[in-house]
Parts: structure tokens; C-alpha cells; sequence
């Protein structure tokens, strides 16, 4: 039925019985009893409903409290008042329970979050904000975030309010890349990322393309030259033809240890690959590379060998890339007569293929930089030993594969120690 209904149609029955009863006792009595009772009952009716009012508004005043029991209409609004108030606590636990699992999310987002508002001060922001702009929530609240970020670019960005693109800002060493979304009420959302990783990745990527198309290039390059000289001149002496023909051959040969060089790499570091341990008899692996190290050598080193180590459990092919890489840069960096140290040992907490030389040795300046790609100390002697700048970067890649780590000990002139450590997990169980 009409709520309306509902409220008027009781009320007006108990009114209509009221001045039923006051006629029934005007007839009966006289005209004096009517109206006396008449007028005793709407007194009464104004009283109930005062003091029902009176209850209601001391409710109103502290609405913790039970709610009162009511008569006539009044149980009708009491029992709506109490619905009202179970529904209102309902959405508020809902509404506390959001809160909650949103600032928690903000909490453990990587991305930086802060409101602004109309005049950029600092409503609230997560905690990846703080360390990005080196802000704190509880200290700066309420301030201006470009006295708090007091960066050129940023008050730039923010001033001109070009938000169509992301500003990064080289920020306490790290590079932040800012973005501005306005919302209601002309407030605005900060949000930042950290792109130092990526950056840096994309760097590496550019310089890697850069290094290799180089790379490729000069060999190509001494091909092409010669193949004109030899189109030029159908009837080139033999013995200059057969001697270009050589030195196309070897920078073909160049071209493909290059490639081969960055297909190892390629496979090293990509997930489509992981790695496939198996038994590996390192005392006949290490015994193989003395071998291959003499081969190259041709007698212009003594090549030692002390193996007093175990089997370990590991990819065969990649370490034998990795130890072979090794010996072969001792050899090609050790001047004739040099003694070459090749030793396979078990330590207390690893495992460790060392290569010794008494070679050229490296300036310490240098040392951590040598297992970057293409990074070499001395880039003619490289090249003239067939290095391909990319075998300390494969010999890292397959000890971080197996857990492991390669340490470079050099003194410039006397000589180097550069030892691929192995986890003890790495022996067979
Ligand atoms: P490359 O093909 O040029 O030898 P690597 O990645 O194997 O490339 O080595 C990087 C650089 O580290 C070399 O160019 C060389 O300058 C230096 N290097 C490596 N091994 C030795 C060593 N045993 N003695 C001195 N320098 C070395």
C-alpha cells in the first residue's frame, strides 16, 4: 500500500473513534462530559506524541544508543529510523573494508600515486611516491609539491601543463618519469614510475646494436673492397689474387666467430633455454682444453694442468665454452714462453676452475668492465688474436646460469688469475 496511506488511514480511524466516543457521551451525558472528554483526549494525544518527539530528538543527539519503542505511527518511523541505521552501519564496515584493501593496493603498487589539489598541494600519495620524489606523506602534507620537488623540469612540466607526454626527470641518480592526469574539482594525480632499468636496458640494446653492426661492418667492408679490386681487374696476378682471397677468408671467418659469439649470447640469456644439467667429468673437460689451449698456443707456452676436483652437475656444453674462453684469452694474452696455469680445485664453500697466466695483466680500472660486451682494454691486440670482445660476457652468463660467479685477479705486467667459481650445490648427489 501508499506509505502515505498507510500513515493517514490508521491515524484518521483513531481520530474518527475518538469523536465517536466524545458523541456517544454528549448524547448520553450532555453537551459539558462531550467536550470535557473531548478535550481531555487531544490533550493527551499532544503530550504522547511531545514526549515521543522528546525521545527522538535525544536519539538524534547520541545515535549509539538503542532506539526507543514507539506507539501508533511513531513504532511505524522508529522501525524505519532502526532500518536506516542497520543499513548506514552495513555500508560503512563495506565502506571501512574498501578503504582498507585500497590503501593496502596503493601500498604495494610499484607505481608512484599522489593527489594534488587545485593549487598543487599535497593531498596524500603512496609510498612508492615517496621514494621516487624523496617526499614524506606525514611531513608534507599540505604543501606545495613543486617547493617539494624543486627540479627545473618538473616545474616546467607542471607550469606549461603539456601532460600529453610523460616528463622523466634524472632524479637522484635514478630516472623518474612523471605523469599528470587532472580529475574532478581541477584536483590532479601525480603518478611516477621508476624507468632506471629500463633505460639502462634500452641503452645496453642500443649499444649493443651499435657495437655489433660496427663489428660486422669492418670485416665487410675489407671483403667488399677487395671483390671490387678483383671485379676492376679481371686479370689480376695470381699470387695478389690468391693472397686477397686469403684475407677475405679470414674476415669472413671473423664475421662468422662473431655470430657465433652472439648466438651463444642470444641463447645464454633467453627462458627458451634453460639449462640442462647433467653429469659433467670435469677432469677430462679440463684435460680437452690444455689440449685445444696447446693447439693454439703452438709451443709458445708451457700449458699446466692440476685437477683435484669432482664431477659436477651442469651443462657440459656451456661450460666447456665458458672454461675454453678462459684459456684461450691466457694464450692469446700471455707473451711466448709464458707459463699458463690451468686448476680445477674444491674450496670449503665452492667449487673453482682457475686460469693463470703470466701475461700482459690488466689495470684495475679495467677489471670490472670486462665481462661487458665488446669492452676491451686493448683493441688492436684483440682483434689481432681473433678476439670477438664477447667471451668474458659468455662466461658470465653461463656461471650466473649455474650459479656461479667469475673473479679477475691482475697485476698489470706479471700477470692475471681470472677463476670460475661453482656453488657447492653443483656436486652430484
Ligand atoms: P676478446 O675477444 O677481446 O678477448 P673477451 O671478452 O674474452 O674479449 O675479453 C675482454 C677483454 O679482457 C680483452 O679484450 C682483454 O683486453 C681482456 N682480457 C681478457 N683476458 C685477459 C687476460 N688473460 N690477460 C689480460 N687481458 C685479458
Amino acid at each position: 500500500m501508499n506509505p502515505k496511506l498507510l500513515f493517514w488511514v490508521p491515524a484518521l480511524l483513531r481520530l474518527g473513534l475518538l469523536f465517536a466516543l466524545a458523541g456517544m457521551v454528549w448524547w448520553w451525558l450532555g453537551p459539558v462530559a462531550g467536550l470535557s472528554l473531548a478535550l481531555a483526549a487531544v490533550v493527551t494525544a499532544v503530550i504522547v506524541q511531545l514526549s515521543y518527539l522528546q525521545k527522538l530528538g535525544e536519539w538524534l543527539e547520541d545515535p549509539g544508543t538503542r532506539l526507543p519503542d514507539g506507539w501508533g505511527t511513531w513504532t511505524d518511523a522508529f522501525a524505519r529510523l532502526y532500518r536506516m541505521r542497520r543499513d548506514d552501519t552495513k555500508h560503512q564496515a563495506e565502506l571501512t573494508e574498501w578503504l582498507a584493501r585500497f590503501r593496502q593496493a596503493m601500498h604495494l603498487l610499484p607505481e608512484g600515486v599522489a593527489i594534488m589539489d587545485d593549487v598543487l598541494f599535497l593531498e596524500w600519495c603512496n609510498p612508492a611516491l615517496e621514494r621516487h620524489l624523496g617526499l614524506t606523506m606525514e611531513r608534507d602534507k599540505g604543501l606545495r609539491v613543486t617547493n617539494l620537488v624543486r627540479h627545473p623540469d618538473f616545474i616546467d612540466y607542471i607550469i606549461l601543463g603539456r601532460y600529453e607526454q610523460p616528463l622523466t626527470l634524472a632524479f637522484r641518480g635514478r630516472k623518474i618519469e612523471c605523469r599528470i592526469i587532472p580529475f574532478e574539482n581541477r584536483r590532479q594525480i601525480l603518478v611516477t614510475h621508476d624507468a632506471t632499468d629500463t633505460e639502462r636496458i634500452e641503452a645496453m640494446r642500443r649499444d649493443f646494436i651499435a657495437n655489433a653492426s660496427h663489428e660486422l661492418r669492418t670485416p665487410l667492408t675489407v671483403i667488399v673492397g677487395f671483390l671490387e679490386i678483383a671485379m676492376a681487374d679481371p686479370g689480376l696476378d695470381v699470387a695478389i689474387r690468391t693472397a686477397h682471397l686469403n684475407l677475405m677468408t679470414e674476415q669472413a671467418q671473423r664475421m662468422q666467430r662473431l655470430i657465433q659469439d652472439m648466438l651463444t649470447l642470444s641463447r645464454l640469456e633467453s627462458d627458451e633455454f634453460p639449462l640442462k644439467r647433467e653429469r659433467v667429468d670435469v677432469k677430462s673437460l679440463v684435460e680437452s682444453i690444455a689440449v685445444e689451449a696447446r693447439a693454439l698456443s703452438g709451443g709458445r707456452h708451457h700449458i699446466e694442468v692440476a685437477v683435484d676436483g669432482p664431477d659436477v652437475m651442469g651443462s657440459m656444453e656451456e661450460l666447456r665454452s665458458a672454461f675454453a674462453n678462459l684459456a684461450s684469452n691466457a694464450v692469446r694474452y700471455s707473451p711466448d714462453g709464458g707459463t699458463i696455469r690451468l686448476a680445477w680445485s674444491r674450496g670449503a664453500d665452492a667449487l673453482s676452475f682457475a686460469v693463470t697466466d703470466c701475461g700482459i695483466g690488466i689495470d684495475p680500472e679495467h677489471i670490472p668492465r670486462l665481462t661487458e660486451r665488446f669492452y676491451r682494454v686493448d683493441k688492436s691486440r684483440s682483434r689481432e688474436t681473433q678476439g670477438t670482445g664477447l667471451g668474458l660476457a659468455i662466461v658470465k652468463h653461463v656461471l650466473l646460469r649455474h650459479g656461479g660467479k667469475l673473479t679477475i685477479t691482475s697485476q698489470p705486467g706479471k700477470g692475471s688469475t681470472f677463476a670460475a667459481t661453482l656453488p657447492n650445490t653443483s656436486l652430484p648427489a
